[in-house]
């Protein structure tokens, strides 16, 4: 039992963001934060508020959740001083936290103040989950079958940074197909 619970449940994060992916109707990237919050308002009737804080150079976000009669409100702050691709998968690694149960059940906020998590399984979770949003692996590989092979052009195309693109390259196996 003590393996299960220090393990990430990499498959489960990624499959969560894929079900929202699938319940909306996906154009080509990006995929804009604010498309993700108005579906999750709409359809899943989530009370979400974002907002930008200053937490200096390294703190990354915030996700509180606060339980209500009608369901859990969520509200997120990122850091405005970071670049925009960093606020972006910074607002979907809070979204992750929230959608994947971290803040139940007693854990009602989280503070994401380094930019490397700490290896923390909920981190690995929030992580994936948010690369898997922000980058969709299969739309990433049809990408670079259709010969966008360079990691600069394709983190422009889906707004996220070249660390995040390398990251998610590495993790689906695509170095080789990268130039
Ligand atoms: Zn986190």
């Amino acid at each position: 039992m003590e393996s299960d619970l220090n393990k990430p449940r990499i498959a489960l994060a990624r499959n969560a963001a894929r079900d929202i992916l699938k319940e909306m109707i996906l154009g080509n990237p990006p995929i804009q934060i604010k498309t993700i919050v108005a579906h999750l308002k709409n359809k899943r009737g989530i009370q979400i508020e974002i907002f930008k804080k200053d937490f200096g150079k390294g703190g990354r976000g915030i996700q509180i959740t606060e339980p209500t009669p009608k369901g859990d409100n969520l509200i997120i702050a990122y850091n405005k001083n970071h670049h925009v691709h960093s606020q972006r998968f910074t607002v979907a690694h809070e979204l992750g936290h929230f959608l994947l149960g971290h803040t139940r059940n007693g854990h009602d906020h989280y503070l994401d103040l380094f930019d490397e998590g700490s290896g923390d399984p909920k981190e690995i979770e929030a992580n994936q989950f948010a690369a898997e949003l922000l980058i969709p692996a299969t739309l990433l590989k049809i990408d670079i079958e259709n010969g966008i092979r360079d990691v600069p052009t394709l983190s422009k195309k889906y707004w996220v940074s070249e660390l995040a693109m390398w990251r998610k390259v590495l993790d689906f196996n695509l170095v080789k197909k990268i130039n």
